[in-house]
């Protein structure tokens, strides 16, 4: 796998562009700038990794767009040392950003078959280490795992897992868009055993959450 100056270039571009849109988050833009987005793309769509759009990956899935890995990222407010599990790997290109950020444990869950496997075999491919890389229903969160420091979900959610706000760490923050056609980003802070800050960060549109496996 490749990263020419040209690609390199247009990242710069695209790292300039999601601080216009308003992602402060120096590390989070660090991170984005040093992922090569374009080794997970479908083949085909190469020329337009670096537009700030999703763009479609296997099993009628997307690729998240630029500005909702950023804007979820910096939302998790991470720091050296968390456990951070995933929901919904896809292209693994959100699981590279958080492994980009350095420091962080990364879980990562996806529930469809074809993708799982394309995917982790993707990660030995370019030696992207996630502590791991599981074929599961994230529905269930990861509870032999848990708890994490960050949680973030990758789909949409029509109701918020509760699974997930039980294997969050108190002061874990659980990040997920919440709603059916288009969803509300939605951030959970467990301040403790039993309590929940709930805060509201704007509209977006993901496919959907699902149940079971598949
Ligand atoms: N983070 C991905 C986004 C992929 S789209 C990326 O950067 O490309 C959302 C993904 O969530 C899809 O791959 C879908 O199969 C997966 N998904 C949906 N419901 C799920 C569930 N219950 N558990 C795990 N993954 C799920």
């Amino acid at each position: 796998m490749t990263d020419s100056t040209k690609h390199q270039g247009q990242r710069r571009q695209l790292v300039k562009l999601l601080e216009e849109k308003g992602i402060q988050n120096k590390e989070v833009l660090t991170a984005v700038g040093t992922v090569p987005r374009h080794w997970f793309m479908d083949t085909g769509l190469e020329a337009y990794s670096y537009v700030d759009k999703a763009y479609p990956i296997a099993a009628d899935q997307t690729i998240s767009q630029p500005y909702t890995v950023a804007f979820q990222t910096q939302l998790l407010e991470l720091q050296k040392g968390d456990k951070v599990l995933e929901i919904g790997t896809g292209s693994g290109y959100q699981t590279a950003v958080l492994l980009a950020l350095e420091g962080l444990k990364v879980y990562t869950v996806e529930r469809q078959q074809q993708l799982f496997k394309k995917t982790a075999l993707l990660f030995k491919k370019l030696g992207l280490q996630p502590k791991k890389v599981i074929f599961g229903d994230g529905y269930q969160g990861l509870p032999d795992q848990a708890p994490f420091d960050a949680i973030i979900v990758t789909a949409g959610a029509t109701e918020v897992p509760k699974a997930l706000l039980e294997q969050l760490t108190i002061g874990g923050r659980l990040v997920i868009p919440v709603g059916e056609k288009d969803q509300i980003m939605t951030r959970y802070i467990r301040t403790g055993e039993k309590s929940f800050d709930r805060k509201t960060f704007g509209n977006f549109r993901f496919d959907p959450l699902l149940k079971d496996k598949n």
